[in-house]
């Protein structure tokens, strides 16, 4: 399996990473299955979290690691954001894990300005993280986030993180622009490694897993972790990982066309259908409609499959506030479209641009219900 150096940790990671969530699915027997499969496959980068199953994933892993530390860069996250429980929470994770040092600690889910000021402050969980590696039971410090490019960003300047760990794949990449467009390149030109995850969109993009995969390895990241609880699952990863070659610019602008998921309710993000006679900022409308549902939501019931999955992912980021008092600033809201008629034939993806600027200004006004039925939206 291909590897790649993570950052400036000089680490060489496979691009294939086992995250440690699904492990909770699991008995213990088919976990430690699974993690010695992929390492018995050529995987190196696991990853888990003080928070999964309150320690269940990590013990778990840690089975696994008391016979196999060395073959693997180990990774877990600690969700305290001050000092003393966070020194507290690394004790535990460290007897979890069956091992005297992880090599990369994440501030576990900052997604919050509030709670990026927390780790940082002078008795916050960063100076747990630091004494724990002047000692050596961390060798690397990171920081891992959902769908909020903008407070990585900030993470980033305001301290010298070695690695970041986000969501990377070819729907959110239209929903978080900025993911890709400022972060990734920020961190690149910082040496910060970069971790993925959520390739195949927490599981939305399921039927296409295979091109899910290749597009998030073509991103210049270093690794991606995905989470499994089958050995056909894993097996398929593995698979796609072995098989990996880069898409060229013209197959992703070909797959951004044939998405399924994508398909013709998905802004691109294009521009193409501007200028708008009454000022309308269709794209960054859509954009905000991203943060608040990933565009999930188009109104379309097909299978009850499809259904639960919309339902269950849409709100994962819980970034509905933040896109409603984005939306709340915009000067020219979507309900100042006069339905001319201009916009829609420029539009190379054929989005029924009127009904879906409709559909936004409900969800992002606050307006109401699309649907009585569905009063929750
Ligand atoms: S249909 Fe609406 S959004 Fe499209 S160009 Fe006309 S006014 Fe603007
Ligand atoms: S042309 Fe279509 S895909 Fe492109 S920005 Fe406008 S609505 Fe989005």
């Amino acid at each position: 399996m291909q590897r790649r150096l993570l950052g400036r940790t000089g680490l060489e990671v496979s691009i294939l990473g086992f995250g440690g969530f699904h492990l909770l699915e699991i008995s213990t027997a088919d976990a430690q299955t699974l993690l010695n499969h992929y390492l018995d496959a050529g995987g190196n980068y696991i990853e888990t979290a003080a928070q999964y199953g309150d320690g269940e994933s990590e013990k778990k892993v840690g089975l696994v690691m008391a016979a196999r530390r060395d073959e693997c860069v180990l990774a877990t996250k600690c969700h305290a954001r001050e000092r003393d429980a966070a020194a507290r929470l690394l004790d535990l994770s460290l007897g979890h894990l069956a091992t005297d040092h992880v090599d990369i600690l994440f501030m576990h889910h900052i997604q919050s300005q509030a709670e990026l000021d927390q780790i940082l402050a002078p008795d916050g969980a960063l100076r747990a993280a630091e004494a724990a590696r002047d000692a050596g039971r961390v060798r690397f410090i990171g920081i891992s986030n959902h769908g909020h490019p903008e407070i990585m960003m900030e993470a980033l300047k305001r301290y010298r993180f070695d690695v970041i760990m986000t969501n990377f794949n070819y729907l959110d990449r239209f929903n978080f622009p900025l993911i890709e467009e400022e972060l990734l390149p920020l961190a690149l030109e910082e040496k910060v490694g970069i971790v993925g995850m959520k390739a195949v969109g927490d599981g939305f993009l399921w039927r296409s897993a295979e091109q899910a995969f290749r597009y998030a390895w073509t991103l210049p990241i270093h690794v991606m972790a995905a989470g499994t609880n089958t050995m056909t699952l894993l097996e398929q990863d593995l698979a796609y990982a072995e098989a990996f070659t880069p898409m060229s610019e013209e197959e992703q602008e070909q797959w951004f066309f044939d998405a399924p998921e994508l398909g013709n309710y998905v802004c691109r993000l294009c521009d193409k259908c501007l200028p708008c006679p009454e000022n309308v900022d269709i794209p960054r409308i859509f954009e905000l409609e991203g943060w608040y549902d990933r565009q999930m939501w188009d109104g379309v019931v097909r299978d009850p499959g499809d259904y639960w999955l919309r339902t269950a992912l849409r709100f994962w980021f819980e970034n509905q506030e933040r896109a409603r008092a984005a939306y709340a600033a915009l000067p020219v809201k979507a309900s100042a479209c006069t339905d001319c008629g201009e916009c829609e034939p420029r539009c190379p993806y054929h989005l029924p641009i009127v009904d879906k600027l409709s559909h936004t200004h409900t969800k992002l006004s606050g307006a109401g219900a699309l649907n009585p039925r569905w009063a929750w939206m």
